[in-house]
């Protein structure tokens, strides 16, 4: 349902709403929110809603610090009880600078940018996350301690899972405000575990992942556990990744699907993914945005390791599941849940596009595990934060998606955080160098 301002200030009358919780992603990918009483509710449907944005990441390195937030009238509801106690309404906000434009630094803004590009190319692109997540045990001060919620692995059930209660409320919750949602499981690593929901279009979607992580962090909370999206939490464990299933439709039809080819995949679709391999060492520096992500992309954990497409094979970045007809679609499988979900879905889907564009050829799919291919016949995506970066700073396609002042910013951001992280003196190291 579209709600106007008026059918919103009817809501929050009938639900006797006393603060709105206005939310609005950083360039890092956490969620940020101011609050303000109810009586302000017009001046945040005028848009008039101003804050100081010096101190948010990604928006500090700019002139002017002053910016307003634009409530998006889709994203208004009524937060469920599970998340507070209090009758709150939630929008997320567009960031607007004094002059009346999108502030360029905003990823919800930079996420728009790659829609209407796809737009004006006759396509809507789909997509749906499977984001993965760990509960850990709490101690008595209420801080995460190293241990998981359970010793179950894929798919076990309850009493070994002790995680279906939380998963159901999770479910439960996200129902409430307006989530179709799909399954949920044990995932393969103890204490890890998996909720989907239904895909959709790219900025939706986007919107729902910020929305999903805050659920199920309550909802942990609530049950006295720490859930984190952290992608290689356990040494030698499967991690948590973000694998995500991209379609297009033109028309309302599929321009994936080609019933007239061997494989039933169309032209459109090869490019798309095409454009992505092509583009795929600098995307890793988005979709896989820090040291511990590159944990996880190593070989025998079920994360892909290779630039490579395949119909069935896990350890490629791309699997084309067997699905036709409508549901025609590729997964990207290196994503992981802590990549800012605006900017990971921006720079995939403008590689795409630039595939589509210039007709690019992912070649022949994959058929060997190349977990076992030892030579170098496949290239692999990069092993580290800090070759992501420098690919990154390397591909116009990818700085332009992002825009001057992000594409900077985040560089700038990120190789500080590999600096820091380098010269750090690990656990592991003394372990194996104290006794030379
Ligand atoms: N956890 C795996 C990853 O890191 C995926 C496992 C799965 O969903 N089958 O991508
Ligand atoms: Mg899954
Ligand atoms: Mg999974
Ligand atoms: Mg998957």
């Amino acid at each position: 349902m579209a709600y106007t301002k008026e059918s919103i200030k009817q809501v929050v009358n009938e639900e006797k709403v006393e603060f709105i919780r206005l939310e609005f992603t950083d360039m890092l990918g956490d969620t940020k929110n101011v609050e303000l009483p109810i009586e302000e509710l017009e001046t945040v449907l005028e848009n008039e809603a101003m804050f100081d944005s010096s101190s948010i990441s990604g928006f500090s390195d700019i002139q002017e610090s002053d910016m307003y937030l634009y409530p998006d009238p889709d994203t208004f509801l009524i937060l469920p009880q599970e998340m507070d106690e209090d009758p709150i309404a939630r929008f997320i906000c567009d960031i607007y600078t004094p002059d009346g434009e999108p502030f360029e630094g905003d990823p919800r803004y930079i996420l728009k940018r790659a829609m209407k590009e796809a737009h004006d190319l006759g396509y809507t692109v789909n997509v749906g996350p499977e984001p993965e997540f760990f509960l850990f045990k709490l101690n008595d001060e209420g801080y995460p301690v190293r241990k998981m919620n359970d010793r179950a692995g894929y798919f076990d059930a309850s009493p070994k899972d002790k995680g279906d209660n939380v998963r159901r409320d999770i479910v439960r919750t996200l129902k409430k405000i307006g989530f179709e949602m799909e399954a949920s499981h044990h995932e393969v690593a103890k204490g890890q575990h998996e909720i989907n929901f239904r895909f959709d279009e790219m900025l939706k979607t986007a919107d729902n992942i910020q929305t999903f992580k805050n659920v199920v962090k309550d909802v942990a909370t609530n049950h006295e556990y720490h859930a984190t999206f952290m992608p290689k939490p356990v040494t030698a464990d499967n991690g948590s990744g973000m694998h995500c299933h991209l379609s297009l439709f033109q028309d309302g039809d599929s321009a994936f699907y080609d019933n007239g080819t061997e494989d039933e995949i169309s032209q459109t679709m090869k490019h798309f993914m095409a454009g992505i391999l092509h583009h795929a060492n600098g995307i890793a520096a988005i979709t896989n945005p820090n040291v511990n992500s590159y944990k996880r992309l190593v070989p025998g954990y079920e994360a892909p390791v290779s630039r490579a497409w395949s119909h069935s094979n896990r350890s490629c970045m791309i699997r084309v599941p067997t699905t036709r007809g409508l549901g025609t679609r590729f997964e990207v499988r290196n994503p992981d849940p802590t990549a800012n979900p605006y900017l990971a879905l921006a720079v995939l889907i403008q590689a795409g596009l630039e595939g589509i564009r210039n007709k690019m050829d992912p070649g022949e799919a994959e058929s060997r595990n190349l977990y076992e291919v030892t030579d170098d016949s496949v290239p692999t995506l990069p092993t580290n934060l800090k070759e992501a970066l420098s690919a990154l700073k390397k591909d116009k396609v990818l700085m332009d998606a992002l825009g001057e002042h992000t594409s900077r910013v985040y560089i700038e951001e990120k190789e500080e955080e590999w600096t820091t992280y380098s010269l750090q003196v690990s656990q592991w190291e003394l372990d194996h160098y104290m006794s030379k």
